[in-house]
């Protein structure tokens, strides 16, 4: 696959439409085509001169931004009025099947579904460790809805796959059962949809269009927090439907219990039904999703290649899919051929540090003494047999960073350490890519002396 104009303006439309209301998606994006792409500009063609006009002015800042995410670097955007495209498409509204309760009607003057991901399949995710049980519960949840897990509940970092997999349900419950009223929604609009209706007067059609849903898939409840009014609608919300014995998948960023500024009855619903988390993906499974990307885009890559990128991108798969990205667009607009070189100096442009398999100044001296220095403990204590956690926390990170960094064996690892067996090296690891997780100062630290590691000397 080539790198064009189209392939990064469906990435950015793509970016887009978890960003906009879906009836916004349509009018105003809907009907676009990207028609060249230089170094320096990203042409796009909209249907009318109101669309151009629109566009530049109220979506102009979030779609240059979104380029620059996509693509790891600004590029201006000029819209321009092209052919008079087709009729814009009108967002579906489903049909209900007879003799059931009528499908749901708008809320104020917005739809409430930001409609399925269909990219976001069961076939396109990965089953790696990282995320067995979960997918697992997907798929069961799927196929029985509101008979094995409900509410489901996945918890994870960003860019681990939460909202692919709660699309996925969506999707096979969607093909199964087409008649199910499904409703994918990120928590922030259910908060904006409520205070509409609360200005609008319309609260009682708000309650009864969500009330009526089969499947409710809500996004990162953990902007639920602090939020009262909306943590009452859901309440009842939650309520009605678990009675109703209808489906509810909920994602957030970390386990229910550790939620802040959250009710207590929401909590404990929460766990009613199954918690799942999403870890992120290790060294083999970071392969194995490049190679599906690849595959899945019709693209070439050598496994150098994607060994080197699997190496230097460790945290999430959308960083992964943002380096693909990245690469490809630099060898299109250099014009270069892809090879681990081409990708080192793409990838180094866009995170301005070298990648770890490739720099020469880390060793496992230099990350023992970080580590150390950063938690304030003599260094020749990591290799003591004191276990006491002032010591144990900076000894797991300094085995976690060696392996994530250098990718010593574990054996070799567990010598460097006073001459730990290898199944202790195993936990720590584990341990801290939990701890990752839940635990955001805990990740900020590990992450503080990554980065260190990686400045240049
Ligand atoms: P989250 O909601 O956890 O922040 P997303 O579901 O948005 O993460 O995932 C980020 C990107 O990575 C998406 O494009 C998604 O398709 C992709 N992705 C995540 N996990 C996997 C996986 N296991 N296999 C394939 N693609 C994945
Ligand atoms: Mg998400």
């Amino acid at each position: 696959m080539e790198f064009t104009a189209a392939y990064l303006w469906s990435r950015v439309l793509e970016a887009a439409r978890g960003r906009v209301q879906e009836q916004t998606y349509h009018t105003w994006l809907a009907g676009t085509a990207a028609v060249g792409l230089t170094e320096s500009e990203l042409l796009v063609e909209a249907p009318s001169d109101f669309h151009v006009e629109w566009l530049e002015d109220k979506y102009g800042p979030l779609l240059t931004d979104l380029i620059e995410q996509v693509l790891g670097r600004p590029l201006r955007l000029k819209v321009q009025c092209g052919d008079p495209a087709p009729p814009l498409s009108v967002p579906t509204v489903k049909v209900a099947a007879p003799g059931s309760t009528p499908a749901p009607t708008a809320v104020g003057t917005s739809m409430p579904t930001p409609s399925l991901n269909e990219r976001y399949s069961f076939d396109r995710f990965v089953v790696g460790d990282n995320v067995e049980l979960a997918t697992a519960a997907c798929h069961a949840v799927a196929g029985k809805p509101a008979r094995m897990y409900n509410p489901l509940f996945l918890y994870g970092g960003v860019g681990l796959g939460k909202t692919h997999l709660m699309h996925a349900i969506g999707n096979a419950i969607r093909e199964t059962m087409p008649a199910s009223r499904i409703v994918y929604l990120p928590t922030e609009q259910f908060t904006n949809d409520l205070v509409t209706a609360i200005q609008n007067g319309t609260t009682a059609e708000f309650r009864r269009t969500y009330r009526q849903m089969d499947l409710l898939l809500v996004d990162d409840v953990q902007f639920l927090q602090g939020k009262e009014r909306t943590q009452e609608e859901f309440f009842h919300t939650f309520n009605a439907l678990y009675d109703a014995q209808k489906q509810i998948v909920l994602t957030s960023d970390r386990p229910p219990k550790e939620l802040p500024g959250l009710e207590e009855r929401l909590i404990s619903r929460f766990e009613w039904g199954l918690v799942a988390d999403i870890k992120q993906p290790d060294y083999e499974t970071r392969i194995a999703i490049l190679r599906k990307k690849a595959a899945d885009d019709d693209l070439t890559l050598d496994h150098d290649v994607i060994d080197f990128i699997a190496r230097f991108c460790t945290s999430s798969v959308r960083e992964l899919e943002g380096a693909v990205i990245k690469l490809l667009a630099f060898s299109s607009l250099t014009n270069q051929e892809i090879s681990v070189d081409l990708a080192r100096r793409a990838l180094q442009a866009t995170f301005g540090h070298e990648p770890h398999s490739a720099r020469r100044g880390t060793s496992p001296e230099r990350i023992r003494e970080l580590v150390a220095k950063h938690w304030h403990i003599p260094e020749e204590a990591l290799s003591s047999k004191r276990r006491t956690k002032d010591l144990t926390v900076p000894r797991q990170v300094a085995m976690y960073l060696i392996k994530d960094l250098l990718d010593y064996p574990l054996v070799k690892i567990g010598k460097l350490f006073g001459g730990r067996d290898h199944s202790t090296v195993i936990h720590s690891i584990r341990k801290v890519e939990e701890t990752m997780v839940g635990d955001s100062s805990f990740r900020r630290s590990v992450e503080a002396v990554r980065d260190e590691l990686m400045r240049p000397v």
